[in-house]
């Protein structure tokens, strides 16, 4: 049977969309309780993976991943950025969060953007991988679809017209910024996650 990996995450739809395209089997926070709270100081993708995968790697002396994902819009000169969970104040305000976007973009022709997910891999024995994965898009005038989270409903995906709230999850899986790091974490040529799929 394969071990269990263990996500550095209490978000669930992060869980879901991880779990879709891994073939190991995962847990998160949510089912670990005691783990401290690892506080997001980094002002890059990269440095907040590192900070929750480590502290989860030392807090259990075991494999840990971090997933730090946000959204870069052109035109706000790649905010919210790491700040995208906190984008309208309170962390994980989807709602305030998309509101605030759409505000921010009020008469803005210039709709690009890009999801952006990094992911840390940090291991008992000190070894670290960390991965970018992207997807480009454009922002919608106006949300649409009720699948997904965060900016989904706002997030048009390059080479389709409907958003990722409204896509079917399998196809979000397979064009999103977060499979898109999977993929690279899997075919890293240190092949660091077979040690899970044996
Ligand atoms: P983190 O938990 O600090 O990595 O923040 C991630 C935030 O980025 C989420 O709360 C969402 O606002 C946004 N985000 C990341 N990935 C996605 C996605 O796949 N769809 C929509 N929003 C996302």
């Amino acid at each position: 049977m394969s071990r269990i990996l263990t996500l550095s995450s209490g978000n669930a739809h992060k869980i879901e969309e991880i779990q879709a395209v891994l073939d190991i089997p995962l847990r998160g926070l949510k089912e670990l309780p005691g783990v401290p709270e690892f506080e997001e100081t980094g002002v890059t993708f990269e440095e907040n993976a590192l900070i929750k995968a480590r502290g989860l790697r030392d807090f259990l002396n075991d494999w840990a991943l971090a997933d730090d994902s946000g959204l870069a819009v052109e035109a706000l000169n790649g905010a919210p950025g790491v700040y995208s969970a906190r984008y309208a104040g309170r962390h994980g305000d989807d709602a305030g969060n998309n509101r605030k976007l759409l505000q921010e973009l009020a008469g803005v022709k210039n709709r690009q953007a890009g999801f952006v997910c990094v992911l840390a891999l940090c291991g008992p024995d000190g070894n670290e991988w960390v991965v970018r994965g992207e997807c480009r898009g454009a922002i919608q005038e106006t949300a649409t679809g009720a699948g997904g989270f965060g900016y989904d409903p706002l997030f048009v995906p390059e080479g389709h017209s409907i958003s990722f709230a409204e896509l079917v999850a399998e196809v979000k899986n397979s064009i999103s910024h977060r499979s898109n790091a999977l993929k690279a974490l899997l075919n890293h040529p240190d092949r660091p996650l077979e040690r899970f799929q044996k």
